[in-house]
């Protein structure tokens, strides 16, 4: 299977999904990772603090230079992080971050990005994250969606051949199943698919620690936001730690699944249950 991500910033890359896709990986499965932004204004240490205050000071080229310089190091943290999970096929579409929004153009890059990776799985953002017209991870998971529309029609000036996506995910983090702001009210996501991810959320946080550039380096951060998100969404299921997703398109088979552990949840001992999720490995993880 040919899957690929397309998320907001480098670090989404990995850090909603990267369990998943270490194991699809494992499984023989392809996996492309596709950052949209260079996610450099709103988290990278040194431009976010620095451009917050005047930088009259600065001339044009010394600003460039700075982003360039900056962008390099982003870049080389987050495959660091990816190869942790086995991910060597990462791409950078290079949106500068201060205004994304869902435009012709950037469909288009998200199209062609399709045409040329043919995934058979798409895993982006869920499209109604916090405002949902202005959040990053909101808008690309609708430049996804129209990316994937766009990349079945054929374009003039691309060349490649028309893909048609077989099923979307959507990687789901905490601001997706709350809902904080009026405009996505009753839009918060449902996790329709966990996938345990106990077994490697010690690489997990190890990845999310290669983004000093962003501060993930503050001592203890790494391992509590794993505690949080996966540990949180693992123990919804019973399970130490989870992804969690939401398919887009109902499956087709058959018969009607029932997995091994959904009967254990039913029938099993609760003292194993609860032993399961009282396992804190995140936070025991040595960084540095
Ligand atoms: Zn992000």
């Amino acid at each position: 299977m040919n899957i690929l991500v397309i998320a907001g910033h480098p670090a989404d890359m990995f850090d909603h999904c990267g369990g998943t896709l270490y194991h699809h990986i494992q499984n023989g499965d392809h996996v492309t990772c596709a950052a949209i932004t260079q996610g450099l204004r709103i988290h990278d240490e040194v431009i976010y603090d620095r451009f917050r205050n005047d930088f009259s000071d600065l001339s044009q080229e010394e600003i460039d230079q700075l982003i360039q310089e900056r962008q390099k190091v982003k870049y080389s943290e987050a495959c660091s992080a990816c190869k942790l999970f086995g991910i060597t096929d990462i791409r950078f579409l290079d949106y500068d971050d201060e205004i994304l929004t869902v435009t012709a153009s950037m469909i288009s890059k998200v199209a062609k990005l399709i045409r040329d990776v043919k995934p058979d799985l798409v895993i982006t953002h869920w499209p109604y994250q916090d405002d949902t017209f202005s959040n990053h991870h909101a808008v690309t998971g609708q430049l996804a969606l129209a990316g994937i529309t766009a990349a079945h029609g054929v374009s003039f000036n691309d060349k490649q051949a028309a893909w048609n996506v077989s099923q979307v995910a959507y990687m789901i983090c905490p601001a997706d199943y709350r809902s904080d702001c009026l405009t996505n009210k009753g839009k918060a996501a449902y996790i329709n698919y966990y996938v345990d991810v106990s077994d490697v959320v010690d690489l997990k946080v190890k990845a999310i620690y290669e983004m000093k550039s962003q501060k993930y380096d503050v001592p203890g951060y790494a391992q509590k936001t794993t505690e949080v998100w996966n540990g949180n969404l693992g123990a919804r299921i019973r399970v130490a730690y989870a992804e969690g997703f939401a398919i887009e398109y109902p499956e087709i088979g058959k018969l009607i699944p029932v997995s091994d552990h959904r009967k254990m949840l039913a029938h099993g001992n609760e003292r194993e249950l609860l032993e399961a999720i009282s396992d804190y490995r995140a936070i025991q993880v040595k960084t540095e």
